[in-house]
């Protein structure tokens, strides 16, 4: 059986020339589900989406029955920073992000938790749950997923404590989730490449956070080893976490209907190998 019939298996997809472009893309590596940025992730400003645009995106997205897609939210936004006026901007940009990703219909949006620049661990776990407190509304219909990070530099985020102790102090809780990314996750020193090691960390997120905040994956080997707190994607196969560390995740019954999305260096040039690996690994006895 092929991975992207038995896992909701997808990639990050460019938007290049439309973002209702990015389903037929999706399409074309047989993926079930995608993740997209919805302005430019590297700018505060997001140009308006064309109600033209955005009606096409829908349709497309519908005509070919994905689902569980993710918006990857700005890499600008840190929002544990302790600087005020960059809170009001992040604050507002959040915003923009979360109303994006309804227009769109999206289910998910993942951003990255933030660093404690500035501060301390404990008072960046603290501003992040009450800007969350500040953009989530009852109403929203997306997902917020805090995304596990590798703990490069000043990051949170890297241990599942520091993720409840957000998402223990976010009011609206039913609104937010996990995205749980490989490469970050080993990284951060979750022995995931072993059976025993996931089958741990697995009980660990289960009891620390519960399975069913976890939406979604990004899935991605990784350049650096376990524990070594840096984020460097690597094609899948390629990396130290390796096939037997990808296979734990797609050959897991508990997790066939959550978005997994390839975020490896290639990108769309890529894809298709990624897949054949992945193919391979779980056709495998
Ligand atoms: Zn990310
Ligand atoms: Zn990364």
């Amino acid at each position: 059986m092929s991975v992207t019939k038995k896992m909701l298996i997808g990639g990050h997809i460019s938007t290049a020339g439309g973002i209702y472009l990015s389903a037929e893309r999706a399409h074309n590596f047989s993926f079930r589900t995608f993740q997209i940025f919805s302005k430019n992730q590297m700018q505060w400003k997001a140009k308006p989406l064309a109600p033209d645009d955005v009606e096409k995106f829908r349709n497309e997205v519908k005509a070919r029955n994905m689902k569980g897609i993710m918006v990857h939210a700005s890499y600008l936004l840190n929002m544990g920073t302790p600087d005020q006026e960059l809170r009001a901007k992040v604050i507002e940009a959040f915003g923009e992000e979360i109303r994006r990703a309804d227009m769109l219909g999206i289910d998910y949006l993942t951003f990255h938790p933030g660093s404690s620049t500035g501060t301390t661990e404990k008072v960046a776990l603290r501003n992040i749950a009450d800007n969350l407190n500040h953009v989530i509304t009852g109403d929203q219909k997306c997902t917020i997923l805090l995304e596990t990070s590798a703990g490069q530099g000043k990051t949170v985020g890297h241990t599942f404590e520091q993720l409840a102790e957000i998402i223990d102090q976010v009011q609206i809780k039913d609104k937010v989730g996990i995205c749980f990314d490989t490469c970050h996750v080993f990284a951060a020193g979750y022995d995931i490449k072993s059976k025993s090691g996931y089958g741990e960390t697995m009980d660990q997120f289960n009891s620390i956070l519960g399975l069913d905040r976890l939406k979604g994956f990004h899935l991605n080997d990784t350049k650096k080893g376990l524990n070594s707190r840096v984020d460097r994607h690597e094609q899948i196969g390629d990396g130290i976490l390796g096939i037997d560390g990808i296979s734990n995740f797609i050959k897991d019954p508990r997790l066939t209907e959550r978005p997994m999305n390839l975020e490896t260096p290639l990108g769309e040039g890529g894809y298709e190998k990624d897949l054949s690996i992945l193919n391979a690994a779980l056709n495998e006895e």
